[in-house]
């Protein structure tokens, strides 16, 4: 991962938004509702305390059933309509998702990980050295050191 600060935002300009600190985690996300809310094969996620996200401008969202049958918001923008970031209700402490197809240097993060290759689109090859996984993975042997005791800290914050 890079130490640039990570800027980004809407397609149109409307909302712009500042990541301070590094995201905990990089989800490439092949899942049916990724590719739906995208258009697209896979989402790319950037896996952030809420804290961390400094929005100029407020996001409209509406609300997904996700997988987990836990509320799933997707926040976008109400003039052109670019998906920002998720919320997940079955996420631990106060975390967003956000897409790293907004970033202004997408380049700058890699997955680091996949999930949900059950439903990948069959002609897409993923990198023999990037962890997979059928479904959701255990947390504690995918995630750096670093990013558990931030994700343990966030926990004792919010009390969830
Ligand atoms: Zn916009
Ligand atoms: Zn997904």
């Amino acid at each position: 991962m890079t130490n640039t600060t990570l800027t980004g935002g809407c397609a149109c300009g409307a909302i712009r938004y500042k990541l301070t600190e590094q995201p905990l985690i990089v989800h490439a996300c092949h899942c049916r509702d990724c590719q739906r809310i995208t258009g697209s094969a896979f989402v790319i996620n950037l896996w952030i305390e809420k804290e961390f996200v400094q929005a100029g401008g407020r996001p409209k969202s509406f609300r997904l059933t996700g997988g987990t049958g836990k509320s799933h918001d997707v926040f976008f923008c109400e003039r052109c309509g670019a998906y920002l970031w998720s919320f997940y209700h079955a996420a631990p402490g106060e975390a967003l998702f956000v897409r790293a197809g907004t970033l202004d240097q997408p380049e700058k993060v890699e997955p680091d990980v996949h999930i949900f290759t059950r439903s990948k689109l069959p002609w897409l090859r993923l990198p023999n050295d990037v962890p997979a996984f059928e479904t959701f993975y255990n947390i504690n042997q995918v995630w750096p050191a670093a990013s558990r005791e931030r994700l343990r800290r966030m926990v004792a914050k919010t009390g969830k």
